[in-house]
């Protein structure tokens, strides 16, 4: 694969609706997938609003497609930054207040025991979010939370339900 950036938008869009390119194809040619999944109607990861908890003007809150627990969670900016670092102030304390709450709805909706969070937005092309990570009474505490095998997405409606209607509270 040619560096992308020598194609046009709409070349683009026809290799990605042929299945020719993935993610990995946009890392390569430093474009951030994430940006243009969103300016293009999501042509690369899919609708998500079926997993939407919130959105407004700076982040999006969603779960995530292959949890790796029940309930995992996805904040993420809607403006490109490469990672926390590159994050402004404003933005942070917004991602971070946002995301206390989020934990303690997640708890209360997911009987978790726990709720981890991480960020680690790493590589050339990244797009800056934090992951919040259930741990259930059933599951060790500790560093592996984070690396538990990915699941299969099934939607619980009852408690999408309530996760938005709690976030908005
Ligand atoms: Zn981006």
């Amino acid at each position: 694969m040619n560096n992308l950036k020598e194609y046009s938008k709409k070349e683009i869009i026809e290799l990605v609706k042929k299945n020719k390119i993935t993610a990995k194809d946009f890392v390569d040619s430093g474009i951030c997938p994430t940006c243009f999944d969103r300016e293009n109607n999501n042509i690369l990861y899919g609708d998500n609003k079926d997993k939407i908890i919130y959105e407004d003007e700076d982040i999006e809150c969603f779960l995530v497609g292959n949890p790796r627990a029940n309930g995992h969670t996805a904040i993420s900016s809607k403006k490109h930054y490469k990672d926390m670092m590159a994050i402004d102030d404003l933005l942070c304390k917004k991602v971070f207040i946002f995301s206390k709450k989020m934990m303690n709805i997640i708890k209360e909706v997911y009987k978790t025991e726990s709720v981890y969070l991480c960020t680690m937005c790493d590589g050339p092309m990244n797009h800056f979010h934090v992951q919040l990570i259930p741990r259930y009474s059933n599951e060790k505490r500790g560093s592996k939370n984070f690396v538990k095998p990915r699941l299969r997405y099934i939607e619980d409606k009852e408690k999408l339900d309530k996760l938005r209607k709690l976030i908005k509270e």
